[in-house]
């Protein structure tokens, strides 16, 4: 259970310093602490290069001539930190860094892997320019409300803290024996937290992409359910609606713990302080406490910032470090975000430990807290977060954080052992941070039960399907909800009218009525509308979509598209847009706003993905009375019973393969619904608003989950 901060002024951030002496220790512990390689030798994994692009589809593909460059912690450093060292130090070291990324692509690319940590070994900052980086590291920023600075902490050796009493179900982990903590070994200069933190501007937050905002509409909390065991969860992950957010990761960080609250747990939202998150949650954020932590081979000691902001129940922390979170977005290129989410998975452990918070479960989502198990099985193992099991959730497969073995190792600074092929390492020269997690963590979920299935397959695998198998024993789906708060057509302040399932069927023509003026189709509630929210990625099916526009067009039928992405699928959308006036509507934005009038205002909504792991458009859409219109794949076949038009069971429309025509009939058969069978399609209507899509379910699953991994 959560252990409460007592006495702050004697806290020590366990751990954090750990790792330069756990890097050295390649002990037999070590490695007996790697999971051993499964035996299907796993040729599949090696990737070509045009398939590493694919995986690395949501955060740009890096290239890695670049990589070598950013790299060169020297090149890395803020500012700030270059004027506060030795003037004219300071520009050599970046210097020597950069030629090695200066090297031409191909020179780089045929580089042994052996040669690159030589790179950036030379690279490495001296002692003393690491001190130097230290006092100018940045500190809490002027919307620092508590200044509570603890007098003397000190970051005490990880060593002082109180051994983690190894539960029975340790096995769950690949981890027989942990490699022996650093602090046993001399341990470096501890990361002491700096009481004499001067006060800075922050960065100028840039607003997010969204034009506008949903609020969730207040409601009364709910009673937490004590007829189960109190468990306390640290979440840690990426996004967060509503401070940042970039799809459904960000909705179920928003909502899962809200709901877990109301399942009796205690919860910590732990998530980056992005400068883009909107200045009004800024300024709502106190200052929780801050220490220094070194990181990987850098030889740096690394500011860590804690900003606390306490919300319906649900604790949000927010690491603050504005040398790797000043970026107007949370996803800039792998570059980039390799190094952020290998100081930020780090950082979160530490800052549990600074905090003396001890969670039951660590629930972690997607690549960028991919390494919060193997952190957590290496340096942090006798630290007291090593206590806690741990949950790792993957949203989407495709995302993996994969890059160069050295850059990882330089980052993370974790041992060798750890780059084994039953772990981190991906191939000959590619280290797979999501990898290392599955491998290390004690359950891995995935948000549905087709999704857990399908992923174990070469097709939908993405190169991990041999991992997955070796690992099956500890995956489970569990499917999404989405949060009754934030959608909601009877409250939803962003509608033109609300309704409920008593009044839908003449509310949703206003709401329709509404919608084509605000776009400027023709109004005209007797035409059939279709619309499709969604990033516009090889992910969604959209290729199907883009072959069919011209036979959906028949005068009777609107189509409205609300989307960012991948500039082809953009450019042919505002191309129907053009060539079917008043009739066709290509958003090519992200709107919250919008979004909702379009579930409300919409007959129907296409989601007729290529692979989709849960999906939540679909259940939305549901929920506002719009009849989905899916593929049957992941969430979407858990989620969308198909309509029978003959007991007149089901949901939506749905298709199998992924075919074209398969597509444009599944269309056709609810237009025909639509047009020809009124009275059946509202029927429709009204029991998808009735269908529990909310999260208290899921939670209940996780919740069991947890109690599953802490039976005490
Ligand atoms: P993914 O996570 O793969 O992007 P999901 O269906 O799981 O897809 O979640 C998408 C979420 O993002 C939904 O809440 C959807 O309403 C929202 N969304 C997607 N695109 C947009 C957009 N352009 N504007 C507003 N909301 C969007």
């Amino acid at each position: 259970m959560a252990q409460k901060k007592t006495t702050p002024a004697k806290q020590k951030v366990a751990g954090a310093a750990a790792a330069p002496a756990a890097e050295k220790k390649t002990t037999a512990a070590a490695k007996k602490a790697a999971p051993v390689a499964e035996k299907t030798a796993p040729a599949a994994q090696k990737a070509t290069a045009a398939e590493k692009t694919a995986v690395t589809e949501k955060a740009e593909p890096a290239k890695k001539p670049v990589a070598a460059e950013k790299t060169a912690p020297a090149a890395k450093k803020p500012a700030a930190a270059e004027k506060a060292a030795p003037a004219a130090k300071k520009p050599a070291a970046a210097e020597k860094a950069v030629p090695a990324g200066k090297k031409p692509a191909a020179a780089e690319k045929t580089e042994t892997a052996a040669k690159k940590p030589a790179a950036a070994e030379k690279a490495k900052p001296t002692a003393k320019k690491a001190a130097a980086a230290e006092k100018a590291e940045p500190v809490a920023s002027k919307t620092t409300v508590k200044k509570t600075k603890p007098a003397a902490k000190k970051a005490a050796p990880a060593a002082e803290a109180e051994k983690p009493a190894k539960s029975a179900d340790k096995p769950a982990a690949p981890v027989t024996e942990a490699p022996k903590p650093a602090e046993e070994k001399a341990a470096p200069a501890p990361a002491e937290v700096k009481p004499e933190a001067v006060e800075s501007a922050p960065a100028e937050p840039v607003e997010p992409a969204q034009t506008e905002e949903v609020q969730p509409v207040e409601q009364a909390p709910e009673e937490p359910h004590y007829d189960t065991p109190r468990r306390s969860v640290a979440f840690i992950g990426s996004e967060c609606h509503p401070f940042v957010k970039t799809g459904g990761l960000g909705d179920v960080m928003y909502a899962l713990p809200r709901e877990l609250v109301k399942q009796n747990c205690d919860v910590r939202v732990i998530l980056p302080r992005y400068a883009c998150i909107p200045q009004k949650y800024q300024d709502k954020m106190i200052y929780r406490g801050e220490f220094y932590m070194d990181l990987g081979k850098t030889g740096r000691n690394y500011y860590v910032g804690i900003m606390e902001y306490v919300w319906d129940g649900v604790v949000y922390d927010f690491i603050d470090n504005q040398e790797f979170f000043s970026a107007g977005n949370p996803y800039i290129s792998l570059v980039d975000d390799i190094p952020k989410y290998c100081f930020f998975s780090k950082a979160a452990l530490a800052a549990l430990n600074y905090m003396n918070w001890i969670p039951d479960v660590i629930h972690c989502h997607d690549w960028q807290a991919a390494l919060v198990p193997v952190y957590l099985h290496t340096f942090f193992q006798d630290t007291p977060v090593g206590h806690a099991k741990t949950v790792l959730t993957i949203h989407n497969l495709r995302f993996q954080g994969i890059y160069n073995i050295p850059t990882i190792q330089y980052w993370t600074g974790l041992p060798d052992e750890v780059f084994n092929m039953g772990a981190l390492k991906q191939d000959y020269e590619d280290a797979n941070m999501l990898k290392g997690g599955l491998a290390y963590a004690d359950r891995i979920t995935t948000v549905s039960y087709t999704y857990a299935q399908e992923i174990q397959t070469p097709e939908y695998g993405e190169k991990l399907d041999a991992h997955l198998r070796y690992h099956n024993y500890k995956l489970r789906g569990i499917v999404n909800g989405i949060d009754y708060g934030m959608w909601n057509p009877a409250t939803d302040p962003a509608l033109a009218v609300n309704y409920d399932i008593t009044n839908v069927l003449d509310h949703k023509m206003e709401n329709k009525r509404a919608l084509q003026e605000e776009l400027g189709l023709v109004q005209d509630e007797g035409k059939f509308v279709i619309g499709l929210i969604s990033r516009l990625t090889n992910q969604k099916g959209l290729d199907l979509v883009n072959a069919i526009v011209p036979d959906l067009m028949d005068g009777n039928t609107q189509v409205v598209v609300l989307g960012t992405g991948d500039k082809q699928y953009e450019d042919t959308f505002r191309y129907y847009e053009n060539a079917y006036r008043g009739m066709f509507c290509a958003c090519i934005q992200y709107d919250e706003s919008r979004a909702h009038r379009i579930y409300a205002g919409a007959d129907a909504l296409l989601v007729p993905s290529r692979f989709e792991p849960c999906g939540l458009t679909q259940l939305n859409a549901m929920h506002y009375g719009t009849l989905p219109i899916v593929r049957e794949t992941g969430g979407l076949k858990d989620t969308v019973q198909p309509y029978n038009v003959f007991d007149g069971e089901g949901n939506g429309f749905t298709f199998d393969r992924y075919d074209a025509g398969l597509l444009l009939d599944a269309v056709n058969r609810a237009k025909t619904e639509y047009f020809v069978n009124r009275y059946h399609w509202d029927e429709v209507v009204q029991r998808d608003m009735a269908k529990d899509v909310s999260w208290a379910n899921s939670a209940r699953q996780y919740k069991d989950l947890y109690l599953e991994l802490t039976p005490w």
